[in-house]
């Protein structure tokens, strides 16, 4: 740009498209996210700190609350849905405990937020959506992005995805009114199952795999939107 007169220079600087700018905020919005809401709060797992700097949330929320993405809060994604609070995605991705070598499978992709903060970590993600236009929107999405390394699927998240089982991890985003057997089983040897347990009032549990036991801790008290399908049946 160094040949350019001084008036074209000026006017190239000040006509720059908005998505510059808007980028540069919503980093700086991202980064204090995680700074005050994340680590501030108690999350402390480094990966999960890294993978929450490095997705850009307000990619995956409805254009128009893309200024809202890195608030305190969570947002409608559509179809009745939402996209988790940033502190609730953090504190569930801590629970999951992950070295970072994970095959993790998750239940309820949503605006796929979740699964794109857990591909930052773990070289396998498989989502399943039972909101089929969620599933496909999704996807797209993550795959625009560069996360290769998630699959998404629509449908039934209750009966897991058995092909890829065994899981390392299982993280459940929609509310069950009890513990799904399959994802149970399909969990491997010393694996964790984090999801919210309740109807009106929910629990967010991280269950352990020990051999044929399964260890339930609940972790704190919790609002998510319910899981529907089988698990009412
Ligand atoms: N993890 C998401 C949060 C989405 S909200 C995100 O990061 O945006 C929970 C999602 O679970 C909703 O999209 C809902 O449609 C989905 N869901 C509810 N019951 C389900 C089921 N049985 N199987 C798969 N997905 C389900």
């Amino acid at each position: 740009m160094h040949w350019m007169p001084w008036f074209l220079a000026l006017t190239a600087l000040s006509c720059r498209p908005a998505p510059d700018r808007d980028d540069a905020t919503r980093a700086r919005e991202r980064e204090e996210m995680v700074a005050q809401q994340i680590a501030a709060r108690g999350v402390r797992d480094e990966r999960t700190l890294a993978a929450m700097r490095a997705v850009p949330r307000h990619l995956f929320v409805p254009e128009e609350f893309a200024s809202q993405a890195y608030a305190d809060h969570p947002l409608p994604i559509g179809h009745g849905q939402t996209i988790s609070q940033p502190y609730i995605v953090g504190f569930m991705t801590q629970a999951l405990d992950l070295d970072g070598s994970e095959t993790v499978l998750e239940v309820g992709t949503g605006s796929g937020y979740q699964a794109a903060v857990l591909a930052e970590i773990v070289p396998r993600v498989y989502s399943i959506e039972i909101v089929a236009p969620l599933a496909q929107q999704s996807a797209e999405l993550l795959k625009d992005l560069g996360y290769t390394n998630v699959e998404v699927r629509a449908g039934d998240g209750y009966l897991g995805w058995p092909e890829a089982a065994p899981f390392d991890a299982i993280i459940v985003t929609a509310a069950a009114p009890r513990i799904p057997e399959p994802l149970k089983e399909q969990l491997g040897d010393g694996g964790r199952l984090v999801l919210p347990v309740g109807d009106a009032w929910q629990e967010l549990v991280v269950v352990t795999r020990r051999g044929d036991r399964f260890e339930e801790k609940r972790v704190m008290d919790v609002r998510f939107v319910p899981m529907t399908g089988e698990v009412r049946h």
